[in-house]
């Protein structure tokens, strides 16, 4: 499977940020993934909208599914029940590769006449249907499906056994069952009948409700799905599978099982992070509202193709590092529950999957896994091409590119949570996740943005226009000045900005601006919306460094300022005042200088002397203790302390109250 450079596109479909930087394999995905790309990634099917059927929303699909190995072949009847949302309904299309062969549709008044055609099938109906009547047809069909896109569907073996699987995101369900196969159009249920060979076991979406040993030695498995749910999360896979199964309880009195079918050599080869899959379960009920599935099961079928895809209640994968599972765990709210309506918006998926990898690190182990996380990613997002909304979907190369949609997509979020602020914005995705008009539906980016915005009171437009519609990130210079004022320092920064793309020359962003002096600093933010735009604080000290996003909020590259030195000689009044027991004393100078800073008292008697040498240019901060020069603490009261630099000299007075 690996040797074809298709498949290996995979990994980036679900990669893990930690397989990303593990050398081996992640040299092995970029070489898959460049070979793909030099070979020209075949065009899938067209987009979805326009060939699935208008005239019908399908309301549930009953799959009834014979898979014999060897020869391959899928036998299938796939039962699906229609309300009309349209007027002279006569006839019906599905969405079905030409390289399946159907035999017969069934309707009401029985076998119906259907013509097949290359990605679909017309069925005449028996009269004509009215807008709000249902029907339901049967569809016989059988062929060995084909492998458009990430494989759609794989007749394998493992050890010697078949190994049976599913991918179908994003076009393939087509390519093994007849449906309407659209996002924004989910069926309420779907029923899976999966008929394999003796010895195999068949995992699929939902609860598991039957399995029946039939007489010819095959087995049937009935899984039954009753949460909505895309046509391309419906899947299956099969082979002598084992079964590691555990509690996610999420009351004291409720629990929910997670079942996970491994490879019988993966109990011995190890399964990585797969026990942690209940605290991720904990960990993203607490961010995003409770499990979505929480009737059914959550868990794991071990599949062949390199990556992991986040099938609802019951991923594929291929290994089980901690952030593939918190990836696709993180799917079953934005993916699964909350489904892209549209490929354009993939970014919904899976800038939402990876960000949420960062989350759970987060919550698991601290902030600091947390940021090393986010600026892992960092550096692919800068390289992301074009806008994070896809034009052209119609290759799994230009949809699926991991620069672009993964890592530029969680770093908006990242982007975002700052925008907002860490309580509006965790209260906005749960809003979302919780939003009747997506639960369990579909969403575009302009659904997400219009709860964050009723969430936090805050227009976004310019946030969404510039991230989402928009290319590239923006490049900040700066420079900074401070100097003396009566109580503190007055700070000047100059903020300049152009965007690295021309597309978007200028990014309307909250900025932070660190301010820093030894171990003391302060923050600001501003909010930066013309190059060269001009911001004043006041600080009680006056800083040694001055930083523009120093934690690294936003996806952008900072030029360090040159060096402003002082334009003239100044002493500071000292801080704080009244003091005890130490104050800062600051002074500048315009260049290189022979400095003396000395404290006296009010006779005039040499207390101190801080300072006396040779001082380069700049402004210079130095503690004084209250102690006099044998180090013993001197008496409340009126201090004096003078600054003498070349032809310069000043004396300011400061308080002492012990
Ligand atoms: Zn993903």
């Amino acid at each position: 499977m690996t040797t074809r450079p298709l498949l290996t596109a995979v990994l980036t479909l679900a990669l893990s940020l930690q397989a990303l930087t593990q050398t081996a394999s992640r040299d092995f995905e970029k070489a898959g993934w460049r070979a793909c790309k030099e070979a020209g990634a075949p065009r899938m099917a067209q987009e979805r909208g326009d060939f699935s059927d208008p005239g019908i929303h399908v309301t549930y699909y009953r799959l009834r599914l014979t898979l014999s190995p060897s020869p391959a072949l899928l036998t299938g009847d796939v039962s699906a029940k229609a309300a009309c949302v349209a007027d002279s309904i006569r006839t019906v299309q599905f969405d079905l590769s030409g390289s399946m062969t159907v035999d017969s549709v069934l309707g009401a008044g029985g076998s119906l006449r259907f013509s097949q055609f290359l990605q679909g099938f017309q069925v005449q109906l028996e009269r004509t249907y009215r807008k709000g009547e249902t029907l339901t047809l049967d569809t016989y069909y059988r062929g060995v499906p084909g492998a458009t896109g990430f494989g759609s569907f794989m007749f394998s073996s493992q050890n010697g056994v078949p190994w049976i699987w599913t991918l179908s995101e994003p076009y393939g369900a087509r390519d093994w069952w007849p449906c309407k196969d659209d996002n924004s159009d989910k069926a309420d249920s779907v029923d899976m009948f999966v008929t394999v060979p003796a010895g195999l076991k068949a995992g699929s979406n939902g609860t598991l409700a039957d399995t029946q040993a039939n007489v010819d030695g095959t087995t049937t498995f009935h899984w039954s799905e009753r949460y909505p749910i895309a046509v391309y999360l419906v899947s299956l896979a099969a082979t002598n599978y084992a079964e590691i199964d555990d509690w996610f309880r999420y009351s004291p009195s409720d629990s929910m099982p997670i079942v996970n079918y491994v490879l019988p050599q993966s109990l011995s080869d190890g399964v990585g992070a797969l026990a942690e899959t209940k605290s991720m379960l904990r960990i993203f009920s607490d961010a995003y509202g409770l499990y979505p599935f929480i009737k059914e099961k959550y868990g794991h079928a071990q599949f062949g193709l390199g990556g992991a895809m986040e099938h609802q209640t019951m991923t594929s994968t291929t290994n089980f590092a901690e952030n593939t599972i918190s990836h696709e765990l993180a799917h079953q709210w934005f993916g699964d529950m909350i489904t892209c309506a549209n490929w354009p918006s993939l970014w919904l998926n899976e800038g939402f999957a990876v960000f949420s990898e960062s989350v759970f690190l987060e919550k698991y182990y601290g902030p600091g896994a947390y940021k090393a996380h986010i600026e892992d990613v960092m550096s692919a997002a800068f390289n992301a091409t074009g806008t994070l909304y896809v034009q052209d979907t119609s290759t799994v190369a230009t949809l699926f590119d991991f620069n672009r949609v993964y890592a530029k997509g969680a770093w908006t979020l990242h982007m975002l949570r700052h925008v907002l602020g860490d309580s509006a914005f965790f209260r906005s995705m749960r809003a979302y996740a919780s939003d009747p008009r997506f639960r369990f539906k579909s969403a575009t980016t302009e659904g997400f943005r219009s709860v964050c915005e009723s969430v936090s009171g805050k227009d976004l437009g310019y946030f969404f226009d510039e991230w989402v519609y928009g290319e590239g990130y923006p490049r900040y210079g700066y420079r900074w000045t401070s100097t003396p004022t009566t109580g503190g320092y007055g700070v000047t920064v100059t903020l300049s900005q152009s965007g690295s793309s021309a597309a978007t020359p200028f990014f309307r962003m909250p900025v932070d601006i660190r301010m820093v002096a030894g171990t003391r600093d302060t923050t600001v933010t501003v909010f930066h919306t013309a190059t060269g735009e001009t911001f004043t604080f006041q600080v009680p000290f006056p800083p040694s460094d001055v930083q523009i996003d120093p934690d690294k909020r936003i996806l952008r590259d900072v030029t360090p300022p040159d060096a402003i030195l002082p334009e003239s000689y100044a002493l500071a009044q000292n801080y704080p005042n009244p003091f005890n027991p130490g104050t800062w004393l600051s002074f500048s100078l315009p260049h290189r200088s022979d400095v003396t800073l000395t404290v006296y008292d009010p006779l005039g008697r040499e207390i101190a002397v801080l300072i006396r040498g040779q001082l380069e240019a700049g402004t210079h901060t130095v503690r004084w203790g209250g102690t006099d020069a044998r180090g013993y603490l001197v008496a409340s009261g009126t201090y004096f302390y003078r600054l003498t630099a070349g032809t310069y000299g000043e004396t300011r007075k400061m308080m002492l109250v012990r």
